[in-house]
């Protein structure tokens, strides 16, 4: 892939059960310029999610302290229980080494993101239909009827938000979407908007000749 000074900043969201995670991962262990963001929230950590790869779990207390400390690119309350944000200093290092990073997180954090970095571009994870994902967020099988019904309505309030999203990118091959997300890469690393010292390099050298 094309290498630049800056890195991408890539947000990616999507309901619960459409497979983000899943995408997110394979495309990172096929790029390795490309890294992950790892949040931190108070909920407690499913079977099988480990602290500092799935999400820094924090308690509300020590999360209190980051706001503070203002640590945070966005953080909030989802589920009006839990706090989720992203801590603001390995997003800024990595875009700074050229490293592209995928922010994983919801809608409403993607619209506070992109209020403070505009050129962050937003990828909307959507699933094969909307029959496919009332299936998959009832299989899902690690939570309570009660936290189904929740996670079901905050997956649609979330497809709600696929219009203000720069992409779409649709769930149904693995391969496929990871191409998707290949093609967006590739194409935002060729805007013009990502190129400015390069084409300030060419008109430079035009005043020079
Ligand atoms: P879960 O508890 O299932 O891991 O995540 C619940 C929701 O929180 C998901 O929609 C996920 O995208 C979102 N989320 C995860 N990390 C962050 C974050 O750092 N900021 C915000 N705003 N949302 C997040």
């Amino acid at each position: 892939m094309r290498q630049s000074e800056k890195g991408l900043l890539l947000i990616v969201s999507g309901p619960a059960g459409v497979g983000k995670g899943t995408v997110n991962a394979e495309l990172i262990k096929r790029h390795p310029e490309i890294r992950m963001s790892v949040s931190a929230t108070t909920r407690k950590p499913r079977p099988g999610e480990i602290d500092g790869i799935h999400y820094f779990f924090k308690t509300q207390a020590e999360f209190e302290q980051m706001i503070s400390e203002n640590a945070f690119l966005e953080y909030m309350h989802v589920f009006g229980m839990n706090y989720y944000g992203t801590p603001k200093q390995f997003v800024v290092n990595e875009l700074n080494q050229g490293h592209h990073v995928i922010l994983e997180i919801d809608v409403q954090g993607a619209r506070k993101v992109k209020e403070v970095f505009p050129e962050a571009i937003r990828i909307f994870i959507a699933p094969p239909s909307m029959a496919a994902l009332k299936e998959r967020l009832v299989k899902r099988g690690t939570e309570t009827p009660e936290a189904i019904e929740t996670r079901t309505k905050t997956a649609f309030a979330e497809m709600r938000a696929m219009p203000e999203c720069d992409y779409l990118v649709i769930n149904d091959d693995l391969n496929e979407a990871i191409a998707q997300m290949e093609a967006i890469v590739a194409a935002e690393m060729c805007s013009v908007a990502h190129n400015e010292t390069v084409i300030n390099t060419f008109l430079g050298g035009i005043e020079e000749c």
